[in-house]
């Protein structure tokens, strides 16, 4: 679906997978305007398909949109393009369990121009590409790199937006943490290092026996929907859930004395990790017996039970996308 300045949103079509051509002065190639969105359709028992909360997605995607000064995609139009893409072709909607259809929606600019300012045309496109278990051979735990010496958003900045640069700027990070034997980053804030953000493409989840706490939403972390889901169905569970800042020391010294008992990351592509070991500049250590925790995996069954349709859906939260 293109945007201009004059038309609005107009010339949707589907069509098959195809390059794209761009003008060398298209502005997304020099400023970077692109967001994106990740979501998932799911084959359910009878045959049918369903996303979960897709109208989440659509939402963060007009956030994400005005924090780049871009034209906003009507939800409507966000999901019709997803149910198009369906209609087209499902047959790449895997049967198998705790397969899916990954849906990859994202805009940029294309008015070509080298001045800085917000674009007068846009293209939105939607691909999609069959996703596989994310742990192949079973759950494995998460080793994770606590950076320090890079950030990946700052008060102000672009953190809350699922903004291309961001992802960009995190590879230096990742490299670091592979470096360290690290599966993955976890970022801290910009300010003062000490305060724990999310991880990459992941927010971090900590278990203090029953009580789940999140980093809070302060502005410098992506407001991931399976975080949101995930508050709810562990109040759901019984478990007292709290969204509040934790520091690396707390969460060093929580590990030390049993207070802390799990540590999870959570996010559409690998649902829900378990954390296991965690490295820092001043040292490492790893959570419970480093393996996956209790809490962890009745979470995650009640997450992928709910999105395969093995769960009641008693929050609304499937929508159907084709019969
Ligand atoms: N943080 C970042 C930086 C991400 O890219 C993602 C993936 N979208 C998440 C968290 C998790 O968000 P969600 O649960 O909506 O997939």
């Amino acid at each position: 679906i293109r945007w201009n300045r004059e038309k609005g949103w107009h010339d949707a079509e589907v069509g098959p997978y195809s390059s794209l051509s761009l003008d060398p002065a298209a502005m997304v190639l020099h400023y970077g305007q692109a967001i994106f969105e990740g979501l998932k359709a799911y084959r359910q028992p009878d045959g049918s398909i369903a996303s979960f909360r897709p109208e989440a997605n659509a939402e963060r995607f007009r956030a994400s949109a005005r924090r780049m000064a871009m034209p906003e995609l009507p939800d409507e139009l966000f999901l019709e393009s997803v149910r198009q893409i369906l209609a087209v072709d499902s047959r790449w909607v895997p049967t198998a369990e705790e397969e899916s259809l990954y849906l990859r929606p994202f805009m940029f600019s294309t008015e070509a121009g080298l001045g800085v300012r917000p674009a007068s045309e846009y293209l939105y496109v939607l691909i999609a590409s069959p996703a596989g278990s994310y742990f192949s051979g079973g759950i494995r735990p998460v080793s994770v790199w606590l950076s320090t010496e890079y950030v990946r958003a700052a008060p102000g900045g672009t953190g809350a937006a699922k903004f291309a640069g961001n992802y960009a700027a995190s590879l230096v990070a990742q490299a670091q943490a592979a470096e360290k034997g690290c599966d993955q980053v976890v970022w801290l804030d910009a300010v003062e290092r000490r305060w724990v953000e999310e991880m990459g493409g992941m927010n971090l989840f900590f278990v203090f026996g029953d009580k789940v706490v999140t980093p809070e939403l302060t502005g410098t972390l992506l407001p991931g929907i399976t975080r949101s889901s995930l508050l709810q169905l562990a109040s759901d569970l019984g478990l007292s859930v709290e969204e509040r800042r934790i520091s690396t020391d707390e969460w060093e010294k929580a590990n030390a004395s049993g207070e802390l008992t799990e540590v999870f990351a959570c996010g559409t592509a690998a649902v829900i990790t378990p954390v296991g070991h965690v490295k820092h500049a001043g040292g490492e250590f790893t959570i419970g017996d480093g393996g996956s925790g209790e809490v962890t995996m009745k979470l995650r069954e009640r997450l992928t039970g709910l999105q395969h349709g093995h769960v009641a859906d008693t929050h609304g939260w499937m929508t159907k996308l084709l019969d």
